[in-house]
């Protein structure tokens, strides 16, 4: 059982962070915000996946005004995301965000901020200091010769101490570099200096292979010892599949509830199509909330002790397996219809439409 870190909770639209409320997902558009149209699709397929809060980039005025137009068509917690320009955040705010992400590294001068954070007080929504290791403050960089997690969590703290020397603590903080261990060191520190509220990912972390096990990794590894308030996935490729792995992560540690799909990893035993069911089978459960322990193994030698684990599972034969219901063998079954009866077992043990 993880014991989390008790931080400030912040709203954002209402959806709770840190202060004990449940992990939040949250990812961000990689669509043109001035279409709006395919950015309103994209937010959809996001919180159909499971996500809690989108980010949007806002590079120009045109995108404020496109913002807008997005804003009024959904109720989904929304992000501004701004970079260099102050007065962007000024306007995203003014134009509906729920929060505004900024970076201390790039946002310019102390004034600037300190207008930014004016607007977000009387909209009454909390603002995210986003800390970069590839736009950290050149005085931290000189200071220490690198991106160190110390200049990062310097960094932040003193955004931290800025923000709340204007009288403003409705603050979250993410201190995220690409390497991992730096991340993790950095995010740990800042957890033993503050206790406002983290975001925690791993920054550009690469392809939805290789950065779905880094971000898995520097997540997982911080939100084991309690530390990690919302998280995002980081990955290039569909923004949809950040929340797959987002899930897979707070399931694996206990902090999520829903379907886990196992799978035997196959070997010369194996006598049904274990790769291709199980993935079947994890598509048709992505939008499940019970929590159900579902096996797909690939032989009658351990498959039906494994299954017999898992709320139902399947263990292969030769063009036909066993169903498995709560440890009892329950029938035999070709394998062309393993998914479908593996579809109506489900239904009916979770009373849930697949
Ligand atoms: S369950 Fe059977 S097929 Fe799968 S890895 Fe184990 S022995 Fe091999």
């Amino acid at each position: 059982m993880i014991s989390r870190k008790n931080t400030r909770q912040i709203k954002v639209r209402g959806v709770p962070i840190g202060g004990g409320a449940p992990v939040v997902i949250q990812s961000m558009t990689n669509t043109d915000t001035c279409d709006t149209q395919a950015t309103l699709a994209q937010i959809e397929r996001l919180t159909g996946a499971g996500c809690r809060i989108v980010r949007v980039a806002i590079p120009d005025e045109e995108a404020v005004q496109a913002f807008k137009k997005i804003r009024r068509q959904t109720n989904v917690p929304l992000v501004a995301d701004i970079h260099f320009q102050y007065r962007l955040a000024i306007a995203a705010i003014e134009a509906g965000a729920d929060k505004v992400r900024i970076n201390p590294g790039n946002i310019g001068s102390e004034e600037r901020i300190k207008k930014v954070v004016d607007a977000a007080k009387s909209a009454r929504i909390p603002i995210r200091i986003g800390v970069n290791s590839g736009s950290l403050e050149k005085p931290l960089l000189d200071k220490y010769g690198s991106a160190a997690p110390r200049a990062l969590l310097e960094s932040g703290l003193a955004a931290i101490a800025l923000l709340k020397s204007y009288g403003f603590d409705e603050v979250i903080v993410s201190i995220k570099a690409s390497d991992v261990v730096t991340t993790i060191d950095a995010c740990r520190m800042l957890a033993e200096h503050s206790n406002v509220p983290q975001h925690i990912g791993i920054t550009e972390s690469g392809t939805v292979r290789s950065g779905s096990i880094r971000s898995a990794v520097g997540i997982g590894v911080l939100l084991a010892e309690g530390i990690g308030d919302t998280i995002r996935v980081s990955l290039a490729g569909d923004p949809v599949e950040e929340i797959h792995a987002a899930k897979e992560i707070l399931k694996a540690l206990g902090l999520m509830s829903g379907p886990v799909v196992i799978a035997c990893p196959t070997c010369g035993r194996t006598q049904i199509d274990v790769a291709k069911l199980a993935e079947k089978v994890e598509k048709m459960v992505v939008r499940m909330k019970t929590p159900l322990r579902i096996a797909v193994m690939g032989c009658v030698v351990n498959g039906p002790g494994e299954a017999a684990d898992a709320d139902i599972g399947i263990a292969g034969g030769k063009g036909e397996g066993l169903l498995i219901v709560k440890g009892q063998a329950v029938k035999k079954v070709k394998e062309k219809e393993m998914l479908k009866t593996l579809k109506k077992y489900i239904e009916e043990m979770t009373k849930e439409k697949l």
